[in-house]
């Protein structure tokens, strides 16, 4: 069986879907791994690391995915020099990468009608079994760090308190909205970094998380269930945004930064900051919008770009993990060989058990069809719209 890993053409995306050291581990058990010639060259994991670790370097593209029976990548296939990296595979191929399934089911139909075995990653159950596959966690907590280390290098405060010569420095102060993964990940890294931290989320259960790294959980009581069956946030009723919205209004005019995370799967991210609460902020203030991509948390979030709206600095931040990819792709590449090892069985085959939850939920497509229910109507939704 040939894996290969693909060299990532995606605009600022600097990981890659397998370190040399889980290629080594996948050699050991008997698979043999192709890496596409600079694949790790952007994470500085050289061709030598990988072919030192037992994989084969092809130079040649068409090679790679034309031969590979499973390969392995990190953002969603795309066009490359004239042609889409989907036709490139071979029929009944496996892909397994970020596909973006909800967000861009038509790619899921072109893989299912080229007979291709998508898993995606981001559908990997956020189960105890599946932990160790879980991307999006391993994905969102390098982002928590980043935001909250861009969010200081942006700031023109300090965030410790400094007792100096020169007189005291107050410790900045930072609001955290969404305390998931991400949001966390922000709190404790802003600790660390000597701020006082407060954070928000619709989802009560999480205070006791946000109050053990050290910070404090502003409490607003809603007259409804904000938590899904799947455990995620729901989408809540225009009276209980309205009152989250008074609240984070009152914690947003005195914090130094704010670091918005907060999302609801499968929907454009809430709208949690208005103008308005930003007009209301000292100037050098800033926000780090890590939903910047799914339309934002923040009025003003501009994706991709920085700017400056009555001074103060609003962060547009997309695609944070890629801006640390060693560490990003070492995680990455520990979810991607636990999920080829729980696949692969002893005699070196692949198996997908339609069965077991994980392989029901992170297959999108097999066999000419899309597999997963909410990909399908995502699918039909946009026929409706077209
Ligand atoms: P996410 O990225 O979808 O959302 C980030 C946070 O935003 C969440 O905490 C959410 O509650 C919050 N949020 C949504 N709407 C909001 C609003 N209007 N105001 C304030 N906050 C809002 O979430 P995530 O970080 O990917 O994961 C969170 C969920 O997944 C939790 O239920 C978590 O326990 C679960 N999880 C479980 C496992 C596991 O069991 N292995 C692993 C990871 C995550």
């Amino acid at each position: 069986m040939k894996l290969a890993v693909a060299k990532e053409i995606e605009m600022g995306e600097n990981r890659v879907a397998l370190i040399p050291d889980t290629v080594a581990r996948l050699v050991k058990q008997g698979i043999e791994v192709w890496v596409e010639a600079g694949a790790g060259e952007r994470s500085f994991f050289a061709d030598e690391a990988y072919a030192a670790a037992g994989a084969k370097i092809i130079s040649d593209p068409n090679t790679l995915w034309g031969e590979a029976d499973i390969l392995a990548k990190v953002s969603p296939p795309q066009e490359r020099e004239g042609k889409h990296e989907v036709d490139m595979l071979r029929e009944g191929a496996v892909l397994i990468g970020f596909t973006n399934p909800l967000g861009n089911p038509s790619l899921a139909q072109k893989l299912a009608q080229r007979r291709i075995t998508t898993l995606s990653m981001e559908l990997i159950p956020r189960t105890t079994r599946a932990q160790s596959m879980d991307a999006l966690s391993s994905q969102a907590s390098v982002a928590g760090y980043q935001a909250a280390l861009i969010a200081a290098a942006a700031s023109p405060k300090f965030f410790p308190m400094l007792t100096t010569a020169a007189g005291t420095i107050a410790p900045a102060k930072v609001f955290i909205i969404g305390a998931g993964v991400a949001g966390l990940q922000a709190i404790a890294t802003a600790r660390r970094l000597g701020a006082v931290v407060e954070a928000f989320d619709i989802r009560p259960a999480v205070k006791e998380e946000v109050q053990s790294l050290g910070a404090k959980f502003v409490e607003v009581k809603l007259d409804e269930e904000t938590v899904a069956d799947n455990g995620y946030a729901k989408e809540i009723s225009e009276v209980s945004k309205q009152k989250t919205q008074e609240t984070i209004a009152e914690h947003v005019k005195i914090s130094d930064v704010v670091i918005t995370t907060a999302q609801v799967p499968g929907r454009k991210a809430p709208l949690l900051v208005t103008e308005e609460m930003v007009a209301q902020m000292k100037p050098g203030s800033v926000i780090v919008d890590i939903a910047a991509e799914q339309g934002g948390n923040c009025a003003c979030t501009q994706p991709g770009r920085d700017i400056r709206y009555n001074g103060v600095t609003i962060i547009g931040t997309t695609n944070l993990p890629s801006s640390t990819p060693i560490h990003s792709s070492q995680m990455y590449a520990k979810n991607i060989l636990t999920l080829l090892q729980y696949l692969i069985n002893k005699e070196g085959e692949f198996n997908l058990n339609f069965e077991d939850d994980i392989v029901k939920n992170t297959c999108v497509t097999h066999a000419g069809e899309i597999r997963n229910q909410k990909v399908q109507e995502a699918l039909d939704q946009l026929r409706v719209n077209a």
